[in-house]
Order: structure tokens, then C-alpha cells, then sequence
């Protein structure tokens, strides 16, 4: 007999420390929670406080009391990223003994400045899903010993993926195209992933170490997440991901990107926008049964 495998269902809220929760976040943690509840998973907590300056304890202690009076359950230890440094950077250390990453150092001004230049002779210059210029390229061909004067010299420089050859280096290891499978409010099914669209992504910077992209896929990786449940805004940065995952030889979650909560100004709620921080709503006298409906749950 062939024995089926059945994995556990595991999800993950992973809010940043960075500032107090507002609507959106309350839309994540409720859609995670009854995912998870619908498909007899277990949710965890992962704490993204890879930036060290702007991520606090008060933060994460006014997260904690958002996500009881929400009445969020979730499978303890809460994993935070600042305490996985070392499995970050072996991480990086093994792209860097492969040569997919370089180091990179020029300022956001001097890429202003080129991207600029270009610009103003009507040329385009590609941007990112998010409307970032793409990193110039550069860099990727320094010699090693410039290279070495460059790092000896710089007061700070980043890994950055060298992309083509990221991508190189996939094709040539798998037939057909790098997909995800999405469930989420936007485009569904198999999602074929652009990590092109990003150019060379910085996986490592000396002001915060690691990135929001390394560190969130070799945690998904490392906690067993089979379905990542997030907003759509990280919709495009799944392919980066993917990409990741597949240099990496780690598995692929299932994605679901749930739909965004809008402002009056029609832009996605922020944490700097007091009214919908759920800390004030909770001090209103507001439960969590009013949250569920103020989000359309
Ligand atoms: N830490 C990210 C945020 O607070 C979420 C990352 C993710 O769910 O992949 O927006």
C-alpha cells in the first residue's frame, strides 16, 4: 500500500516591531487564525525585528496585547528574527561562496544620480514592482582584488543577488518555470514568478543585517509554514522568494494574498495613521467582535 503523507497545515502572522498594528494587520492575524482554525492547522507568531534601530520591546509587548484582545491563539515559542542572525548570514555565506552575490556600494544618492542622468536624456531606466529603480549592474563584474580595496575601504556596502546569474543557475537546474500556487483575493492558481522584475535584490545590508527577503523565506523554511497568508502588497515579492527558495533548495508554501485595507485617501493603511492603530480602538472600548466587522470579516 502506498502510504499516504499528510503535512499538518502551518501558518504564520509575522508582524514587524516597528510601530503599533492598525486594521490591516487585524485583517492578517483574523484571516491567518481562521485559516488555520478551517484546515485544523496550528498558526505560529514570528516577530520580522531584523531592523534593530526602529524594531522595540514596547512594539512587540503592544503587538502581544493586540493579538490577545483580538483573541488570536497561537502555538508558542514566538520566533524572533534577531535571535537567527547566525542562520541568516550562513545562509548569505553559502550564495557568496557560490558567486550569486556581490557586494555592492553605492548610495541611494549616487543611484538617484545615475538613474537621473538617464532619465533626463528620455531614456528609461526599469523600476521595480514597488516603483524603485533597479540597482544599476555594475558591480557584479568588479575583480576580486578591487573588490577587496572597495569592502576595506567602504564605511558600508550590501549583498546584492546578481540576478541574471541567479536565474541562470535555475534554469539550467529545472525544466519549465518557476511557479507559486496562490489562493488568495488577486490572481489565483499557478502564478508563474517574476524575480527579474526586481533586479539584484539586496539580501544583506551592514546598517541591518540580513533582509526582509532572505530572513522571511529560510524562517517559512525553518518553522514549516505550508501556507503563507499575507497582504497582497507582498504579492510580487513572492517571486523573489520563490527565487530564493529554489537557490536554496527549500520548499514552497502555498500563498494566499489576502486583499488590502484602504484609507480614506485610498491608500493602504499605515502605521503612522493613529486612528486605525488597534491600541486606540481597543482604548475606545472597541471588542474584538467590532474589529472582525470593521474589517469585513
Ligand atoms: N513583516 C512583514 C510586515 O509586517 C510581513 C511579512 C510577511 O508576512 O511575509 O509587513
Amino acid at each position: 500500500m502506498i502510504p499516504i503523507i499528510c503535512q499538518e497545515p502551518i501558518l504564520r502572522f509575522a508582524p514587524s516591531p516597528n510601530g503599533r498594528l492598525h486594521l490591516g494587520h487585524a485583517l492578517s492575524a483574523m484571516t491567518n487564525a481562521d485559516m488555520a482554525k478551517a484546515m485544523h492547522g496550528r498558526l505560529l507568531l514570528r516577530m520580522e525585528d531584523i531592523d534593530v534601530l526602529r524594531c522595540t520591546p514596547d512594539f512587540e509587548r503592544s503587538i502581544l496585547e493586540d493579538l490577545h484582545w483580538l483573541a488570536i491563539d497561537w502555538q508558542q515559542p514566538v520566533r524572533r528574527q534577531s535571535e537567527h542572525f547566525a542562520f541568516y548570514r550562513a545562509a548569505l555565506d553559502e550564495l557568496i561562496a557560490r558567486e550569486l552575490v556581490y557586494p555592492a556600494f553605492l548610495t541611494r544618492g549616487e543611484v538617484k544620480a545615475k538613474v537621473a542622468a538617464v532619465e533626463d536624456r528620455g531614456e528609461i531606466w526599469r523600476r521595480d514592482p514597488d516603483g524603485a529603480p533597479l540597482y544599476p549592474t555594475e558591480e557584479r563584474h568588479l575583480d576580486p582584488s578591487t573588490r577587496q580595496q572597495r569592502i576595506a575601504a567602504a564605511d558600508r556596502y550590501a549583498w546584492r543577488l546578481n540576478m541574471d546569474k541567479a536565474l541562470a543557475e535555475i534554469r539550467s537546474a529545472q525544466a519549465g518555470a518557476l511557479c507559486w500556487s496562490e489562493t488568495g483575493d488577486g490572481e489565483k492558481g499557478q502564478i508563474v514568478a517574476d524575480p527579474a522584475a526586481w533586479g539584484d535584490v539586496v539580501l544583506w545590508r551592514s546598517d541591518a543585517p540580513s533582509s526582509y527577503h532572505l530572513s522571511v523565506t529560510l524562517d517559512d523554511a525553518a518553522q514549516g509554514i505550508t501556507h503563507v497568508v499575507r497582504g497582497l502588497d507582498l504579492y510580487h515579492a513572492t517571486s523573489v522568494h520563490r527565487l530564493l527558495q529554489a537557490l536554496l533548495g527549500l520548499p514552497a508554501p502555498t500563498y494566499h494574498h489576502h486583499r488590502l485595507l484602504l484609507g480614506p485617501d485610498g491608500r493602504k493603511l499605515s502605521k503612522s495613521n493613529g486612528d486605525t492603530a488597534l491600541s486606540t480602538l481597543r482604548e475606545g472600548g472597541a471588542i474584538s467582535a467590532d474589529i472582525r466587522r470593521l474589517v469585513g470579516l
